[in-house]
């Protein structure tokens, strides 16, 4: 049996942070989860409540926090384009001064932190799948660059921390991830497609569709981050977190349609700004290092993301 922790986790009632809480107090961890409720929500962690191992605590990352932990994940960050740019100044705060906030707890307490990095990193990639020395083709001022360069800004101060300080760092950078729990409007095409391909609506595909994307089912992404914060301490990564199956948005569009049994035809829209036209991510790093490969093919996971969506529009 391995010892029960005390785990901190930022952005836990988020997406990907409650499916993180409710995993580690499946694993008979105590869970602490904070979260200024920006774009995740309390039904998110409604479920994980009543365990008595979990505390949910308000509060936001980019002022600092004083609390006794044994381990960090810092997810606290939002993830959709809609919302990160919907205020890009306090986002490259919660990406900034969020990270030195945690880094600085994690460094005072003498514990692991693991950075939910994203493959924004890599920005539009000139290099096709993206390895994880690849330094990224980003734009520093456009519009998605208070997160892809946020983000850049906390690797760099998560490897600062290790060099300076000798600070148990992991870095994980995450690809696209979906699954329940999503937010039905936060603008991610994943929820978008299902959501109008339930109502039989349009599904509106931003440019001409051929742009790809690789989609990893949550239980596989969870897995994962468990993995690497478990893993030896001189693994730092950053480590691709993802699923290697690419897409067009006209493949993704298709497959949902159809499996959602929709009368719902597809629309087209102008491409934002800086969309990257290409995502892949090579994972022969986290296949060797942490013996992690995604299991849930896409299908399948379209399938359990779709049926939980069901459910909440039945209860809307
Ligand atoms: P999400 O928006 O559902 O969750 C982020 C959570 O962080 C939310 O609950 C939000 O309220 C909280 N938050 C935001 N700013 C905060 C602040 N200043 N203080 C405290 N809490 C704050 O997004 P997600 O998909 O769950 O993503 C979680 C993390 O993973 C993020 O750091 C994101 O950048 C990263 N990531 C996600 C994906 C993906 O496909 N889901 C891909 C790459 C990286
Ligand atoms: N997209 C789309 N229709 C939508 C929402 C998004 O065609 O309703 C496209 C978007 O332009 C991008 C891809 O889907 O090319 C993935 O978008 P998302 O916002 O989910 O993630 P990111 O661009 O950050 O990978």
């Amino acid at each position: 049996m391995f010892p029960r922790k005390r785990v901190l986790v930022t952005g836990g009632s988020g997406f990907l942070g409650s499916h993180l809480c409710a995993r580690l107090l499946h694993e008979g961890h105590e869970v602490l989860c904070v979260d200024n409720f920006f774009s995740g929500s309390r039904a998110n962690v409604e479920e994980l409540m009543d365990d008595r191992r979990f505390e949910l605590i308000r509060h936001d990352v980019t002022f600092p926090l004083f609390v006794e932990v044994d381990e960090i994940y810092n997810l606290a960050c939002p993830a959709s384009p809609v919302h990160y740019q919907h205020d890009p100044v306090q986002t490259i705060k919660t990406c900034v001064h969020g990270a030195i906030n945690m880094l600085g707890l994690a460094k005072r307490l003498g514990v692991r932190i693991f950075q939910a990095s994203t493959s924004e990193v890599y920005g539009d990639p000139e290099v096709h799948p993206q390895t994880e020395d690849y330094r990224g083709c980003v734009s520093p001022i456009g519009v998605r660059s208070c997160y892809d360069e946020g983000k850049r800004c906390a690797e760099a101060l998560f490897f600062a921390y290790r060099r300076q300080h000798g600070l148990p760092v992991k870095v994980g950078r995450i690809f696209n991830t979906y699954g329940p729990r999503m937010l039905p409007h936060d603008g991610r095409v994943v929820s978008n497609f299902i959501m109008q391909a339930l109502r039989n609506e349009p599904v509106t595909i931003y440019g001409d569709g051929t742009q790809t994307r690789s989609f990893c089912y949550v239980d596989d992404l969870v897995e994962c981050m468990i993995r690497l914060m478990a893993s030896p301490e001189d693994f730092t990564g950053p480590v691709n977190m993802g699923n290697p199956s690419e897409f067009t948005m006209l493949e993704l569009a298709e497959t949902i349609i159809e499996l959602a049994g929709s009368r719902s035809g597809v629309i087209f829209h102008p491409l934002p700004e800086d969309d990257p036209r290409q995502r892949r991510p090579d994972i022969s790093l986290a296949r060797k290092a942490l013996g992690w490969e995604p299991a849930v093919p896409l299908r399948e996971g379209l399938k359990r993301t779709i049926a939980y969506f069901e459910e909440a529009l039945k209860r809307a």
